[in-house]
Formats: structure tokens, sequence, C-alpha cells
């Protein structure tokens, strides 16, 4: 069994998210043939290397003004890719770029799409998917038949690969018909706003209802910027103003997987939850000592947010100091 697994680059270099892919192929039993798509890649892909035991480079890649694949070009690539080296699948990470083509790739290659994986098993030679459903209320078993699928799996949900397979990475290049190609982007236009990245934060302090204004909010501004960690909200403490929209975690907001969350003043509703819950340690600080959020919590602080967090930022600022 072969899966192609697809290495998108951040920052010039591949993706923490994708170098994850090849944990999970490997975990499905499966040889892994990372592909690498965008313009000026040779680096990524050296690095890449490190950890695969085949590199491809796509060649004569049609790209946006950003140099990234296009989405019509990468949908048809993968699955002519697949085809030519005789994949059974192929693997992206749950990034949104790759989440609208996912099931565009499975629907040329003619096999199933699994999304928003968070794990997987093989039991009896077959690979079975482990996915949220209902808002993560619920924990659905999916898998495809012959094994044959397209999966987005999500950052955080397999470790880092061991370097050693290690390789010289082949250029390869598909035939894209011009009929493949429905969209062309001519120019990106950013959103205006500050741009957080969530996803791929280590540390996230989150805050919520329970800061109690914007001013309180500035505490979890203040104890992210002392661990060098990101923002994240709940959606009651966007809707009051108190931080950007494209802070929030949970349904309709990001899902995140960082190493540590600390949660201040959320309660643990369902819909927060479902986007926070693979994080590698959960601290939660709530004066409600019943509140849902402390179970899921690994240390659970029953307080005030406001006397708390604080002592917490002074703790930071010793430590940092010695
Ligand atoms: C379709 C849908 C999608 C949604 N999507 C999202 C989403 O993506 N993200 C999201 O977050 N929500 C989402 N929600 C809203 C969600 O249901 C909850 O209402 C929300 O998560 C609650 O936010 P909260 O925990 O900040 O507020 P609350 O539930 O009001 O909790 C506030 C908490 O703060 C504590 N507190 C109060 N004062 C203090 C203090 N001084 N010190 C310490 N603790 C204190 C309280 O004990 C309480 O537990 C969605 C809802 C729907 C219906």
């Amino acid at each position: 069994m072969k899966y192609l697994v697809y290495v998108e680059l951040k920052n010039g270099k591949p993706s923490g998210a994708a170098l994850e892919l090849l944990s999970a192929a490997k975990k499905a039993g499966a040889d892994a043939a990372a592909v690498l798509a965008e313009s000026g890649c040779e680096d990524a892909a050296a690095e890449t290397a490190k950890f695969a035991s085949e590199v491809i480079i796509l060649d004569d890649v049609i790209t946006d003004p950003n140099g990234r694949p296009t989405e019509d070009f990468l949908t048809a690539a993968l699955a002519k890719l697949a085809a030519d080296e005789g994949a059974d699948g192929v693997l992206l990470s749950a990034a949104p770029f790759n989440r609208n083509i996912a099931p565009r790739i499975a629907s040329r290659m003619g096999v199933g799409c699994v999304t928003d994986v968070i794990g997987l098993t093989v039991e009896g030679g077959t690979v079975v998917f482990t996915r949220p459903s209902y808002g993560g209320t619920v924990l659905e078993k999916q898998s495809a038949a012959d094994n044959k699928v397209v999966a987005t799996i999500r950052s955080g949900s397999f470790d880092a690969p061991e370097e050693g397979a290690a390789c010289e990475p082949v250029h390869k290049s598909v035939a894209v018909d011009d009929a493949d190609l429905k969209a062309k982007i001519t120019e990106f236009i950013a959103e205006a706003g500050e741009v957080v990245n969530l996803e791929d934060a280590d540390v996230i302090v989150a805050g919520g209802r329970g800061m109690g204004s914007e001013e309180g909010f500035k505490l979890v501004e203040d104890l992210a910027n002392e661990l060098g960690a990101v923002v994240g909200a709940s959606r009651p403490a966007i809707e009051s103003g108190w931080v950007g929209r494209t802070h929030q975690v949970g349904q309709s907001g990001k899902i995140v997987a960082p190493k540590l969350y600390i949660a201040c003043g959320i309660s643990g509703a369902m819909q927060h939850v479902s986007g926070m819950m693979d994080s590698g340690y959960i601290v939660a600080i709530n004066k409600d000592e019943d509140a849902p959020i402390f179970q899921i919590a690994d240390v659970g602080i029953v307080g005030d947010v406001h006397k708390i967090l604080p002592l917490m930022i002074d703790a930071v600022k010793a430590h940092k100091a010695q």
C-alpha cells in the first residue's frame, strides 16, 4: 500500500502538520511518497527527505500570484500523480486549502474521502480513521474500501516523524489539461486586520466571558506576551468586541492543538471544547469548581482570573529574570 503525502510549506519550510502525515502513513502501514509543489521548494524538499524514503518535487506547477499551486492545478496533479505512482491514496493536513481540494481529488481518483482525522488504527488489514462529528460530541470511525482514500488530518494528531529514512528528492511532471484549470487566480487582496496563526501555535492563552471586560481581557494578552503565546478566545469574548474574530477557537472558529492551552474564564461549552480538546496540556482557570472545562483540563485552578492571571504573569517574569 502506498500513500502520497502532500507537503505544503510554511515560511519556506515543510509545515509541521504536513510532516506529521508521514507518521500517519507509517502507522497505517503504508509506504509514503512526500510531494512538494511550490516554486523554489528545493530546500524544503531536502528537509523533508530527512524523514521520507521518497520525495517528489512536482515541476510545471500552475501557481497563483503568491507562488503557491492553485486549487485546480493541485487537484488534478495529485490525482494524476497518484495514478502514475500506483498510489492508493493521498494524505493532506486539514489546512483550509487542503480541505477544499481533498474531496475533489477523491472524486477524480474514484476513492473515499475522510476529513478531519484525529487518529487511526489498523484492524484486520483495514485502516480505520477516527474523526470528530456533531461538533466533537461524538467520535466516529470511518474506513474506505480497499484502504483507497484521500484523508485530511488535523495538526497535532500524530507525532513528528523521526529522522532516518533519508532519500534524494526527484523531479516529476504530470500533464494537467487546460480543461482541469477552471479558475485563474489573478490577485490576492489581504483581509483587513491582523493575521493570527492559532493553528501553528505551541502555546495558546485563551480568554472567555469570565474575563469580564475589554480591560480584563488585557490580562490574557499580557500572559500570552510573557509566554510568547498566541491569544485565543471564546465566542462571547469576540462578540463583546474584546478581541478580533480571527482569535476565535471552536466549532465556528479555529481548530487548534497546541502543546499548552490555558483557558481563562471559559466554561467549557462543547462548541468551544471541540476546537481545542486535542491540545497537549490544558490548564483551566474558572471560579466555578463545577465548570465543564475542568473535565478535560490537566490542571484546574478554581479562582478569580483577575487575581490568578497577575500572579501567573509575575511568576513567568520572575522565571525569565533568573
Ligand atoms: C452553532 C454554534 C457555534 C458556536 N461556536 C463557538 C465557537 O466556535 N467557539 C466558542 O467559544 N463558542 C461557540 N459557540 C458558543 C458556545 O455555545 C458557548 O456559548 C461559548 O463557548 C461560551 O463561552 P464562555 O465559556 O466564554 O462563556 P460562558 O459559558 O458564559 O462561561 C464563562 C465562564 O467564566 C467563568 N467566570 C466568570 N467570572 C470569572 C472570574 N472572575 N474568574 C474565573 N472564572 C470566571 C464562569 O464560571 C463561566 O464558567 C457556538 C454556539 C453555537 C450555537
